[in-house]
């Protein structure tokens, strides 16, 4: 093949992986867009869980406290009912065993109204918690509409350019020699690119090193397959310049100038 067929094929190559690198990327991008939605949908139903718990515990603090309001009540109308009878005592023993029930049903009540005030209390905090849990759930809900709209905006842009890459891509392919096509698409398929770059005597795809001769090869513009990895092998000289020389360039047709050892590169 020509020289400058070759350089042809080359940039065809570099292009059409350009394209491919850009596809899958875009594509793996697009994916995971609906993990960023799912994400914000369980921020939202974290936060409600909170409130729903805080409303919860609310709930049980007043369902305890109308149980020890009725049975305060209970107490303090038996404490009362003692006292009366207190009035129709005969003995001084029923006089104490009378004094003795009035204090316990005394006590009983005054115990509740303690745990009464204490739950009070727990409310105040409660009250507070529940105030931030809703809060965080009306927060989490502007959250998870501001990423449905990003995400449905993002998702018809995503598809935007990845037709046009499509697009680029369909018009590309049938101008490469179809052998070289054929090698790129093998390789592609199994490690995910097809062509890679030769750079300081290695293959950039696999890191392999390439053979003095191939190298010299690649650098007089040929395309080879890496011994290592298969992938297409290029040398690109817009990417790896020659060390400046000391002296001025040969003309043009000149002939080469045998290259020094430390110059071919790590
Ligand atoms: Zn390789």
């Amino acid at each position: 093949m020509l020289l400058g067929r070759m350089q042809e094929l080359i940039e065809q190559l570099v292009k059409l992986q350009a394209l491919e690198l850009a596809r899958t990327r875009l594509t793996q991008e697009m994916r995971a867009l609906p993990v960023e939605l799912s994400q914000a949908h369980s921020d939202l139903t974290g936060a409600q869980a909170q409130a729903a718990e805080a409303s919860g515990a609310l709930m049980r603090e007043e369902q305890l406290r109308t149980r020890l309001e009725r049975e305060i009540a209970e107490h303090r109308q038996k404490a009362a009912r003692f006292r009366t009878q207190l009035d129709s005592v005969t003995t001084p023993a029923q006089a104490a065993a009378i004094e003795h029930e009035i204090q316990f049903e005394t006590a009983e009540a005054d115990r509740r109204e303690n745990e009464e005030f204490e739950s009070l209390e727990r409310t105040e905090t409660q009250e507070g918690t529940l105030a931030k849990a809703r809060a965080e759930v009306e927060s989490m809900a502007s959250a998870l509409e501001k990423t449905r709209e990003r995400v449905s905006q993002r998702q018809r842009e995503y598809k935007v350019q990845l037709d046009a890459l499509a697009a680029e891509r369909e018009a590309l392919r049938p101008l490469i020699d179809q052998e070289w096509l054929a090698r790129f698409d093998h390789t592609a398929k199994s490690r995910g690119t097809g062509l890679a770059k030769a750079v300081n005597q290695q293959c950039s795809g696999c890191n392999m090193g390439v053979r003095p001769q191939v190298w010299n090869q690649l650098r007089e513009g040929q395309l080879l397959n890496c011994d290592s990895c298969g992938r297409i092998l290029y040398w690109d000289p817009a990417m790896t310049p020659e060390p400046k020389a000391p002296q001025p360039e040969p003309a043009p047709g000149a002939g080469r100038a045998p290259r020094k050892p430390h110059q071919a590169g790590a």
